[in-house]
């Protein structure tokens, strides 16, 4: 794959601006509770919030990035160079 979105979820508030931004419905929010073991990658209001990244969707377009009010994602490859970027 040339590009690929990384999420910080230790800073991740579970808001789903990004889920909801996205032009292929590529991620997916699942909010858990009570906690359990499997896929936690962050644990807020003893809920674990675990976002999934459908990469065979992805299109690498980066609209998810902006639409992160607080800058949790990243896009590394060719997302990088906006160049699928919708205008
Ligand atoms: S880069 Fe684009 S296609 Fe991929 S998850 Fe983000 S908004 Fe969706
Ligand atoms: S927009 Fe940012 S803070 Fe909100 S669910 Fe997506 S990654 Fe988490």
């Amino acid at each position: 794959m040339a590009f690929s979105v990384h999420v910080n979820m230790s800073r991740c508030t579970g808001c789903g601006n990004c889920v909801v931004a996205c032009p292929v419905n590529a991620l997916e929010l699942y909010t858990i509770d009570p906690v359990t073991k499997e896929k936690i990658y962050h644990v807020l209001n003893g809920k674990s919030i675990n976002l999934d990244v459908r990469t065979e969707l992805c299109a690498g377009c980066g609209v998810c990035v902006g639409a992160c009010p607080y800058k949790v994602i990243s896009l590394s490859g060719r997302g990088e160079t906006g160049a699928l970027v919708p205008s």
